[in-house]
């Protein structure tokens, strides 16, 4: 027979216009569920207006991250007994740095945006005429985005980022880690994107966005090869006008 807890689940209520509070609800689970099945029995036994995202519940779609006891967690994979006791109190609130759509839910949209923008899409535009051939053969013209490896743009890191809390118009973690991967080199629309008060330089190196990335694409150690990257390429520059 498994485990037995009793816990008490509070989640962070906010619909269209109102000031965000706190609804508990009482529940026996097993500690080695996840934070999510938590949420999810709440809407499915006890309050059908709860609001939150998931999909995979398997750790790749990135759309359940929350933060869990004020740490940002992807909660598809966070155990309840990494986060709680038996008897104790599982606080779930919506990410910080995006507006909330309703409880859980935030939009996303700035996150998807400012990916684009740095060639970083999360949705690779395949031609009709490739998509039956193998993608090593794909006509080079049409790769001219580089998703960024292990990214499952959770917002996780933006959430935790200190700097986007001070400057909605950060890039952010995610973003700049998708521009190092992209590279500066011969791209001056990008380098000017991130050689700015909004793009590396609003980093001040304190890395809560690499401790809470569930994928270990490390965007602190990334935003500061970045910063390399924008040194040597205005360097460059500069010794090839002269
Ligand atoms: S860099 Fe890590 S934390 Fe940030 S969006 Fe990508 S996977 Fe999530």
């Amino acid at each position: 027979m498994s485990e037995k807890w009793n816990i008490t689940l509070k989640v962070s209520r906010q619909k269209e216009g109102e000031t965000p509070h706190f609804d508990e609800y009482k529940m026996e689970v097993d500690p080695d569920e996840y934070v999510l099945d938590a949420v999810e029995r709440v809407w499915a036994f006890m309050d059908r207006t709860v609001c939150f995202r998931h999909a995979c519940h398997h750790s790749t779609c990135g759309a359940c991250g929350m933060r869990v006891n004020n740490v940002e967690k992807l909660t598809c994979i966070t155990s309840i007994r990494d986060m709680c006791q038996d008897g104790g109190t599982l606080k779930v609130e919506p990410l910080r740095n995006f507006p909330v759509i309703s409880d859980l839910a935030v939009d996303m949209g700035s996150l998807y945006n400012r990916l684009e923008a740095v060639g970083a899409r999360s949705v690779l535009p395949v031609p009709e005429a490739e998509i039956e051939k193998p993608a090593s053969t794909w006509d080079p013209a049409d790769q001219q985005y580089i998703r960024l490896a292990d990214c499952i743009e959770c917002g996780l890191c933006i959430s935790a980022c200190p700097s986007a809390a001070t400057s909605s118009g950060y890039l952010g973690p995610a973003v700049l880690a998708g521009a190092q991967a992209n590279g500066l080199k011969r791209n001056p629309e990008l380098l000017q994107l991130v050689d700015a008060e909004d793009g590396v330089w609003r980093c001040h190196s304190a890395f809560e966005c690499s401790a809470v990335c569930p994928s270990l694409v490390d965007p602190a150690r990334r935003i500061m090869n970045l910063r390399t990257q924008v040194f040597t390429e205005r360097f460059s520059r500069l010794f090839h006008k002269a």
